[in-house]
C-alpha cells in the first residue's frame, strides 16, 4: 500500500480498520489531559474495561462464599485454569491439553528445565541467543550450576554477526549443527525483546531435533503478537507472560505449553504439587502423585484467582477477535510507523535507524530505533509530550503498536510530536 504521511490518510485507514472500536475497549493513562501514545505494550499491556469485572466477581464471591468459592463460585476456583484450556490453545497453536496456566514466566522455564533439560556427561549444553533477556541468562547460568557445569562451557550463544543487529537462521542452524551430540537444549525467545526479531520457530525446532536436543521456546513477546503454532512445529515446550502483549496485568500468571508427544511419558522428571495431582482425587490428600493428564499435570500449587481473572479477560477477548485478524492489524499497522519513521528521519535529515528486521515475516509489532547521538533528551521529550516509549541501554527506544489498541491516528500524531522534538534543537 501506499501510505501518507498525514492526518487524513490515517484517519481513512482507522475508518477501514476492523479492529479500531478496541481502542475504546483499553484505559490509557492521560499525559497533559490527552490519551497518552501507548508504546508499551511489549512491557505491560493496558488495562481492559472488562477486567475489572472478572476481578469484582472474584472479590464477591470471595466476600459472599469464602471457602466455598472454591466450589460454588460462579466460576468455580478449584479448576479456575482449565477454562483457559481453549481459548489460549487458539492463541499459541496448540492442542487444548497441551496448554496451563500458572506462576510466572521465569519460574515456569525453570520447572519445564526440570522435565527438559537433564544434562549427561556427554549431552548438557544448552544453545541460546547472545543478550538473552537478563532474566533468562541468569537462569540459564543457574542451571548449570546446578547440575554442576562451568557456564563457559554449557551455554552456547548464538552471536550477531560484526556490524549486524540481527541473528541470521543460518548461523543458528550451524550452531546446532556445530554442537551437535553436546547439545541437550535450545531455549531462545521466540522474539528477541531487544530488536522485536522473530525466529523461524519451525524451521529451528526441526533442527535441534536433528541432533536429538529438546527444544523450548520462550514466548514472553511472542505470546498475543504472532501466529504460534507450537504442537505442528513440534514444539517440546514453551512458556510465556501475559502481562506484555496480552494486558492481564502486572505481575500475572504465565502461561506453559507441554507438547501432547511427553505427556504418557513416566519417566520424565516434574517438580510435582497437589494442583497437579488427577483432579477427582486431588481432595482424597493421597501420599503418591498421580498426575493429571497433559500440560495440567505441571501444576503445582492452587492457582492464585485473582492473577487469573485478568487473564481470562484477556483470553476470552483474543478470543472474540481471532489471531488472523490481530495479525493483519499488526503488520499494517508497524508498516504503517515504519513508513512514519522514515518520513520524519527524511524531512528532519536525522540519524537515527530501526535496527528491527525491514522484512515484515522476520518481526511482529515492535521497531526499536537506534538513536545516534544525543538520545536520552529525545526519549525525555516523547515521554513529556504523551508518547510512552521504553528506552534500553546504549540508546535505543522501542515502538510496540500493540495492535488492540493502537490507531493509525496515533501514529501520525506520534511523527508529529517526534519531529518537533528533533526540530527543537534536540540532537539526535
Ligand atoms: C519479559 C520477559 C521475561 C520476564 O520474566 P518474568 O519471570 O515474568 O519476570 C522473561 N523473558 C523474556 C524474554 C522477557 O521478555
Amino acid at each position: 500500500m501506499n501510505f501518507k504521511n498525514t492526518l487524513e490518510f490515517a484517519q481513512q485507514l482507522d475508518a477501514n480498520d476492523i479492529l479500531h472500536k478496541y481502542q475504546e475497549e483499553f484505559i490509557f493513562p492521560q499525559v497533559n489531559d490527552k490519551k497518552v501514545i501507548y508504546f508499551t505494550g511489549n512491557s505491560l499491556g493496558l488495562q481492559p474495561k472488562r477486567t475489572k469485572k472478572y476481578v469484582d466477581e472474584v472479590m464477591d464471591d470471595w466476600a459472599n462464599l469464602a471457602v466455598e468459592g472454591h466450589f460454588y463460585a460462579k466460576k468455580p476456583w478449584w479448576d479456575y485454569h482449565e477454562r483457559f484450556a481453549e481459548p489460549l490453545s487458539k492463541i499459541v497453536g496448540a492442542l487444548p491439553s497441551e496448554v496451563t496456566v500458572m506462576n510466572t514466566l521465569t519460574v515456569n522455564l525453570h520447572l519445564l528445565m526440570v522435565s527438559f533439560y537433564r544434562p549427561t556427561k556427554k549431552r548438557y549444553k544448552i544453545i541460546c541467543e547472545e543478550k538473552a533477556f537478563p532474566s533468562d541468562q541468569y537462569m540459564f547460568q543457574s542451571q548449570v550450576d546446578f547440575h554442576g557445569y562451568k557456564r563457559e562451557d554449557a551455554i552456547v550463544e548464538i552471536k550477531r554477526r560484526d556490524g549486524e543487529h540481527n541473528i541470521r537462521l543460518e548461523d543458528v542452524l550451524a550452531k546446532i549443527e556445530e554442537v551437535g551430540e553436546e547439545l541437550a537444549l535450545v531455549l531462545i525467545g521466540g522474539v528477541n525483546y531487544y530488536t522485536g526479531q522473530v525466529f523461524d520457530m519451525k524451521t529451528i525446532t526441526a533442527a535441534g531435533h536433528k541432533v536429538g536436543a529438546c527444544v523450548g521456546w520462550d514466548l514472553a513477546h511472542a505470546a498475543g503478537n504472532v501466529k504460534l503454532q507450537l504442537h505442528d512445529w513440534n514444539v517440546d515446550f514453551a512458556s510465556w507472560c501475559s502481562y506484555k502483549y496480552m494486558n492481564s496485568g502486572p505481575g500475572n500468571a504465565s502461561g506453559c505449553f507441554i507438547h501432547e508427544k511427553h505427556h504418557n511419558d513416566a519417566t520424565l522428571p516434574r517438580f510435582a504439587g497437589w494442583w497437579g495431582h488427577n483432579k477427582e482425587r486431588r481432595f482424597k490428600m493421597e501420599q503418591t502423585f498421580d498426575p493429571v493428564h497433559g500440560a495440567d499435570g505441571w501444576q503445582i500449587s492452587n492457582i492464585p484467582i485473582l492473577s487469573l481473572a485478568p487473564y481470562l479477560a484477556s483470553v476470552e477477548m483474543f478470543d472474540e477477535i481471532g489471531m488472523d485478524a490481530l495479525m493483519q492489524k499488526r503488520d499494517s499497522i508497524t508498516s504503517y510507523l515504519e513508513f512514519i519513521l522514515h518520513e520524519i528521519d527524511k524531512e528532519t535529515d536525522s540519524t537515527f535507524e530501526i535496527i528491527t528486521p525491514a522484512n515484515p515475516t522476520d518481526r511482529a509489532s515492535q521497531l526499536s530505533v537506534l538513536l545516534h547521538g544525543e538520545g536520552r533528551s529525545l526519549f525525555d521529550y516523547l515521554m513529556k509530550n504523551g508518547v510512552i516509549t521504553d528506552w534500553r541501554e546504549p540508546n535505543v527506544i522501542r515502538l510496540a503498536p500493540a495492535p488492540l489498541y493502537t490507531s493509525y491516528e496515533d501514529m501520525y500524531n506520534f511523527g508529529q510530536i517526534l519531529k518537533a522534538g528533533i526540530m527543537s534543537k534536540i540532537s539526535v
